[in-house]
């Protein structure tokens, strides 16, 4: 038995599902969430099967069920809270972020130049520019009307593409190849001048009466999320950074038995454009909802604070897998390898959350679902990404973990990393919320 094949078998063991069955649910998950939107709605309908209730912010909490969840835009909190807890009851938190980056749609998007018709875009967050180029892309997210009601849409098939220039036409672009974000990026969607304003496409396609007022959509690649590799041992979707993680969020609360303190998940939006918005980690959702869950449980501040006190989060983000072709990118006795796990991130000037403590909880956590575990420390001279781990420290207090399953081609339109180490994490949060 090769070494992921061993992996993928005690993956097996610690579930109830299969292995293939549950690296399905991952590929529809992500095949249903083409955009922050959508990743909410589709974990808030998972939820929803299992008996979870949602709720608002503007509602009444006396009667907050046991399991609930708020659905905020992009972002989603859910909780479930055991039997007789009391108001001072800790919290077992569980992070991940819905958005990823990509091309959005621009609310004057209409272009015709040179016979063809384009839409005029926006970069979202930090993209590998060179991904888009050549690729099938279908658009989706979230309309407004004039009245302020929305609606989603997901036109999931081929209707963009960002024609790359021929190499007849730039004989250097293999020595780098260098593209204006705003000139080069702008996708062709038809030909002529006579088709319908973008507006009145997308009403159409979404089945509304009349077009949006604006939107939030974004252009993903239609391919499927895919299993690969001769020895299947391999996923390449896009969105993995980071639906992958909310997957195993949803996925790890859902499959949690017994509980010593209150589950939660948090998935905000945000994330790869910094964190700061009502939805994000650095706005003031989940600290609302853990204030009202002690206030609904006959709490005041003192109770909150300290149920906080005893709390403990996992800010699962995906995590840098070396690369074959260039392994000095990474500290050799810290590298995390496809397949081997989640790794637990540690930056000694808390660009990562994780303590020697919270490290130890998660290594606890990956022992009890007897699934292995990593480390991953960066370079000294490559400082390394953050995530929302040490935003929900400092904001709230609570001693946290970052923790990330390994992966290649991170912010590329279509990312890769093993197959073994989702089901991995999520087996590993549901030890943490039952330990
Ligand atoms: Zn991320």
């Amino acid at each position: 038995m090769t070494g992921s094949h061993a992996l993928r078998a005690r993956a097996v063991a610690c579930s109830g599902m299969g292995a293939d069955d549950r690296l399905d649910d991952l590929l529809a998950f992500l095949d249903g969430s083409p955009s922050p939107h959508h990743a909410a709605a589709s974990a808030a309908s998972r939820l929803v099967a299992v008996g979870y209730r949602q709720v608002t912010l503007a509602s009444d909490w006396g009667d907050v069920p046991e399991r609930g969840f708020v659905l905020d835009g992009g972002a989603v909190v859910a909780w479930n809270t055991p039997a007789g807890a009391s108001a001072t009851t800790p919290f077992r938190l569980v992070g991940a972020h819905t958005d990823s980056p990509c091309l959005r749609v621009k609310p004057r998007p209409d272009v015709v130049r040179a016979g063809w018709r384009q839409l005029n875009v926006e970069v979202y967050g930090g993209i590998l520019n060179n991904s888009w180029l050549d690729r099938d892309l279908g658009i989706a997210g979230r309309l407004t009307l004039a009245d302020g009601t929305h609606a989603l849409v997901n036109v999931a098939r081929p209707v963009a593409r960002v024609p790359q220039l021929a190499i007849h036409l730039d004989r250097g672009v293999n020595d780098g190849l260098t593209l204006n974000p705003q000139d080069h990026l702008r996708p062709v969607w038809g030909t002529g001048t006579d088709g319908p304003a973008f507006a009145e496409w997308i009403a159409a396609e979404a089945g509304l009466s009349e077009p949006p007022t604006f939107w939030e959509l974004g252009l993903y690649d239609v391919t499927p999320a895919a299993v690969l590799g001769a020895d299947s041992s391999l996923l390449a979707s896009g969105r993995l950074d980071n639906q992958l993680s909310c997957w195993a969020a949803v996925t790890g609360l859902v499959a949690a038995g017994e509980l010593p303190q209150i589950a939660m998940i948090v998935l905000n939006d945000h994330e790869e454009i910094g964190s700061a918005s009502t939805t994000g980690a650095s706005g003031p959702l989940l600290e609302r909802v853990l204030e009202r869950h002690v206030l609904a449980r006959g709490g005041a501040r003192d109770q909150l604070l300290r149920a906080l006190a005893g709390s403990t989060c996992v800010s699962a983000d995906n995590a840098h897998a070396v690369h074959p072709n260039y392994p000095e990118r990474h500290d050799a006795d810290h590298a995390p390898l496809v397949n081997h796990g989640p790794a637990i991130k540690l930056n000694s000037n808390q660009r990562y959350a994780t303590s020697d403590a919270t490290a130890a909880l998660f290594a606890r956590a990956c022992a009890a679902a007897g699934v292995p575990h990593q480390v991953f420390v960066s370079r000294n001279n490559m400082p390394c990404g953050s995530t929302i781990g040490p935003l929900t420290a400092t904001r709230l207090g609570i001693a946290t973990v970052d923790v990330g399953v390994p992966q290649l081609s991170m912010h590329s339109a279509r990312e890769l990393c093993g197959t073994a180490d989702p089901l991995h994490l999520a087996d590993a949060l549901t030890a943490y919320f039952t330990l």
